[in-house]
Parts: structure tokens; sequence; C-alpha cells
């Protein structure tokens, strides 16, 4: 097989498969995409609301609760305590599959009748405790206004991204770090305040792309340097003492940050910000091997096309999550050791999944909402496994007639608007016409 152009049915550009696509489609016994990957993230993107919350009750304790469903769409909501809860039967709102239907029509009516959890809470990585104001976040304590986060965290506000971290405010993408204030992509430091690219680095201000550094101020692109002013070695007293002058005026602060701004820009960037990869291609990448077209990707080998994900193997089309799991295609938030899922929506722990949403511990599932511990489940009915996989192949059928079999599950279903969701802040829609504003259902 080589390396073949496409065009994308949705923009009409002209998209590349590589060799390595075609072996993974294979694998995964899927058909080769004719929707470019950018058209595909958008696709999956309008299912990841992470920061659009709203108070509402829970459908079944009739509790206050903050949750990622907007009060005035049609989904009956749960707490998470509830929705985990075993006073609720996901199989009680069973559909009978209708050969004669489509079958997306038929998801769309479980996923309206079947309840929704708040917020989205992995639940393999384990509960958050004092932590309301969260979403797409799990094992976290005492944090506030925290997304894409988990586990670990303690005393952490405003941030995303954030793994095994402590007192952090105003950070995207950190991992074990403590009294960080105000970063992007900072690693394994501690008491560092407006940095960027940071890693191993104690008592830090206004650093960008350094490593391994103390005490150091306004210092870019340094490596295990200590007591540096704007790139210049310093006495240390003399050092603390230009620094006390400065920490605790915010009319000084503010003038450095305008100072640092100006300087580092005289300095070279990397091309990257990725660290110890191999063959890989994309940004904010670490510890990989074999990685295309993804961002911020820790621990994985073999991914495509992913955004947000750590600990994967052979996987493409994710968005976040997947930690320990192989063969995901077409995901959002799918992970903790579940194999071979395909176009689903938060799936753990589960195996032989496709087109289910909030899906757990359970295997060959197609067409699911909110079910654990299933096996050879079709709209949340159990079956025989030579009847489910007589009905999955008629799914498969029909989809593949369509065309559409391997695409993601359709933006009409998604729970959410566009401009609640990492779509808009990704590939920002600009409505013109008000009837497109009913369309993308823009709040
Ligand atoms: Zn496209
Ligand atoms: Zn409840």
């Amino acid at each position: 097989m080589n390396e073949e152009i496409r065009q994308c049915k949705k923009c009409q550009r002209d998209f590349i498969l590589e060799v390595d696509d075609f072996s993974f489609y294979k694998k995964m016994d899927v058909p080769v995409p004719n929707i470019c990957p950018d058209c595909r993230f958008k696709m999956r993107a309008v299912w990841r609301n992470e920061h659009t919350l709203y108070n509402r009750t829970c459908g079944l304790c009739n509790r206050s609760i903050i949750s990622m469903y907007n009060p005035k769409s049609p989904y009956i909501v749960y707490c998470n305590e509830c929705w985990i809860s075993d006073k609720w039967d996901p199989f009680s709102y069973a559909i009978d599959y209708d050969p004669s239907k489509p079958f997306f029509e038929q998801l769309k009516e479980l996923m309206i009748k079947t309840p929704k959890s708040a917020t989205y809470t992995s639940i393999a990585v384990g509960p958050n405790i004092n932590s309301e104001y969260t979403n797409f976040a799990g094992g976290n304590r005492d944090c506030y206004l925290i997304f894409n986060s988990g586990p670990d965290n303690e005393n952490c506000a405003y941030s995303r991204g954030l793994i095994k971290s402590s007192d952090v405010f105003d950070v995207y993408y950190g991992d074990e770090i403590e009294n960080v204030y105000a970063g992007v992509d900072v690693h394994k430091s501690s008491r560092v305040v407006y940095g960027q690219n940071v890693s191993d680095c104690v008592d830090c201000f206004f650093v960008l792309n350094c490593s391994g550094c103390q005490n150091c101020f306004g210092c870019v692109n340094l490596r295990h340097k200590s007591y540096y002013f704007f790139n210049e070695p310093l006495k240390r007293e003399e050092w603390l003492k230009r620094v006390s002058e400065i920490s605790g005026s915010f009319k000084k602060t503010e003038e450095m940050r305008n100072k640092f701004a100006e300087f580092s820009m005289k300095f070279p960037n990397r091309s990257n910000n990725s660290l110890k990869v191999t063959n890989c291609e994309g940004d904010y990448i670490f510890e990989s091997k074999n990685v295309k077209d993804s961002f911020e990707a820790s621990f994985c080998e073999d991914i495509r096309h992913s955004f947000s994900v750590k600990r994967a193997k052979d996987c493409a089309d994710m968005i976040g999550h997947c930690r320990n799991s192989e063969l995901l295609y077409n995901g959002v938030g799918v992970g903790a050791g579940s194999r071979k899922v395909i176009c689903s929506w938060w799936v753990e722990s589960s195996q032989d999944i496709e087109y289910c949403y909030a899906t757990r511990q359970s295997n060959d599932c197609i067409g699911c909402d909110a079910i654990k511990n299933g096996s050879f489940v079709v709209l949340n009915k159990k079956y025989s496994k030579e009847e489910y996989q007589k009905i999955k192949n008629n799914i498969i059928k029909e989809l593949k007639e369509k065309s559409i079999y391997r695409d993601f599950l359709p933006g009409k279903l998604s729970p959410f608007s566009y401009n609640e969701t990492i779509a808009q802040d990704n590939i920002k829609l600009k409505v013109k016409k008000p009837s497109n504003r009913k369309k993308f259902r823009i709040i």
C-alpha cells in the first residue's frame, strides 16, 4: 500500500493517507476515512464541553449540582454520585433495535431518555473530592475550575491539563508541580511564577524555555543555572536584593512582565516543545515514539491525529484520556485500560465497543448509553452473542452503505452547542446567518 491523496468530503481539501494509516485502519477493521484529520477533529470536538458549566438540580436526589449539560437541553441529569450508584438501571431504558429505522435516530432516542452524569469524572481514575466545579477531571482534591486534569491534584484552580500537582493557579499543562502561578507547559518544578516551557526549575520568575534552573529571574533558554537575572549571573546577595525590590509590588511586576516580553523576543525559539521523543511530529509530545500530527501527548507509542492523550498505544483520532489503552479510534475521553473502542464518548475499562456514550466495564456493546458491566448489548438491550453479532453486522452494513461507518457520532446527536465545546476554542465558528445559529445550537 502506498501513500495516497484523497479529497475531504466535508471541506473538499486534499489530505494525505500515509502507509501507517492504512495498516492502522486494517488492524481496526474500519474503512479508510474520506474526511480530513482537521474536519475529523472538529466532529469529535463538538462533543467535548470542558468548561461551560451550569447550575441545575439532580434528577434523582434533587440536590443542587454543577453540570456540563445546559438546563435548557432535553437531558435528565443526575449528580455524579447518583449516576454511578445502583439506584437506577440503565438497562431499563433499552430500545428494541428496529432495522427499518436509521441507527443514529434510534441512538438519539436512547440518549435523550437515558440519564446523564452531571460532569465527566473519570471513574477509573477516582472521585473528585470537594472539587465540584471541575470537568473532564478525576482523582482531584480541593480543586476549583480545573479541566482535563487529574489524578492527584490538590488545591489547584483555573487550570487545564494538570497531573500530580498542588497549589497551582492559572496554569495550562503542568505535571508534578507545586506552588506555581501563571504558567504554560511546566514540569517537575516548584515555586515558579510566569514560566513557559519549564522543567526541573525551582524559585524562578519570568522564565522561558529553561530547565534545571534555580533562582532565575527574567531568563530565556538557560540550562542548570542559578542566580541569573535577565540571563546575567549575579552574586546570590545581589540577586536576592533585586528580586526583593520587585516581588510584592504589582506595578514593578507589570514593568518586569513588559520588559521580559521584549527581552525574550531576542532569543531563538526551538522549533517545537517536545522532549525525549523518537520519530514524532506535532508539539508538546513527551517521552513518546512514533507519534504523528498530535499535540499534548505523553508516554505514547504509534499515535496519530490525537490531542491531550496519555499512555496510549496504537490509537488514532483521540481527544483526552487513553491511559493504558490500545487500539482506540475516533474517541473522546476514552481510556483506562480499554481496547478496541471505535467512535465513542467516555468509555472506560472496556473492550470491543462501538458508537457508545458513557459506558464502562463492558465488552461488545454498540449504540449504548450509561451501560456498566454489559456484554453483548445494543441500544441498552442485552442479547445472546449470536443475536448481538447479527444486529451489529446489520448496523455496520447500514452505516457502510451510507458511507459513514467509522465517522464519529453525528454532530446533531451531540448534547452540546458548538460554542460550549473545545471546537469553539480551536476552530472558531463565525456565524453570520441567523439560521446557522440554530444549526450549531449557538447559545
Ligand atoms: Zn476536511
Ligand atoms: Zn443525586
